[in-house]
């Protein structure tokens, strides 16, 4: 399994690497939350001249809070941002989504057909999932994994749940989407 190989490529890292001893807290006082494409891994922080220690990094499938998530205390983001803001001193907060997500398909019904196929090849039965969480229909399904039509409106949308959230005090919260092939970030909604 890959994991072995993660595990033999660390004994070599940690004999040859020397890492400076450096503090939990944000030098840059933000929190940047984005999706978990692996197409950003690395690609992300290099296109936004971030280096570790910087920031705090939240990554959710499609960089969403998803709509049954949005009020109350479900959602993990809200609970993250929480810590970052009244734990680690986080003043500041970018949404970024990103162009070509997986969460925001071109064809929902091709990506409705794989996620049936796939949980059914897979030993999950959707129905059952769907009646024991009262998803009422697979519409339901989709809600709860968070998928989107425009990644544009989402990152507003998401966005707004972050300014609004009586969990969260007011600070600056703003919307980018960055292009997942040349890394070029676009402005979407700057707060004051
Ligand atoms: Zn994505």
């Amino acid at each position: 399994m890959i994991i072995d190989d993660f595990l033999t490529y660390n004994k070599h890292f940690v004999q040859q690497k020397s890492l400076p001893h450096i503090g939990h807290l944000p030098r840059k006082h933000m929190a940047v939350i984005t999706c978990m494409d692996c197409r950003l891994v690395e690609m992300f922080e290099q296109a936004l001249g971030l280096e570790r220690g910087d920031v705090l990094e939240l990554r959710t499938a499609g960089a969403t809070i998803p709509e049954p998530e949005r009020s109350g205390l479900e959602s993990d983001l809200i609970r993250s941002l929480a810590v970052g803001v009244y734990l680690l001193g986080v003043q500041e907060v970018a949404v970024i989504g990103h162009t070509e997500c997986g969460l925001s398909p071109k064809d929902p019904t091709i990506l409705t057909t794989s996620l049936i196929t796939s949980m059914q090849a897979l030993g999950v039965d959707p129905q059952k999932l769907i009646e024991q969480e009262k998803l009422a229909n697979v519409q339901g399904l989709l809600r709860w994994l968070g998928v989107f039509n425009n990644v544009h409106m989402n990152v507003g949308q998401v966005v707004n749940v972050i300014r609004n959230s009586p969990y969260l005090p007011k600070l600056p919260v703003h919307g980018l989407v960055i292009d997942i092939n040349t890394g070029k970030l676009e402005l979407v909604d700057r707060a004051g």
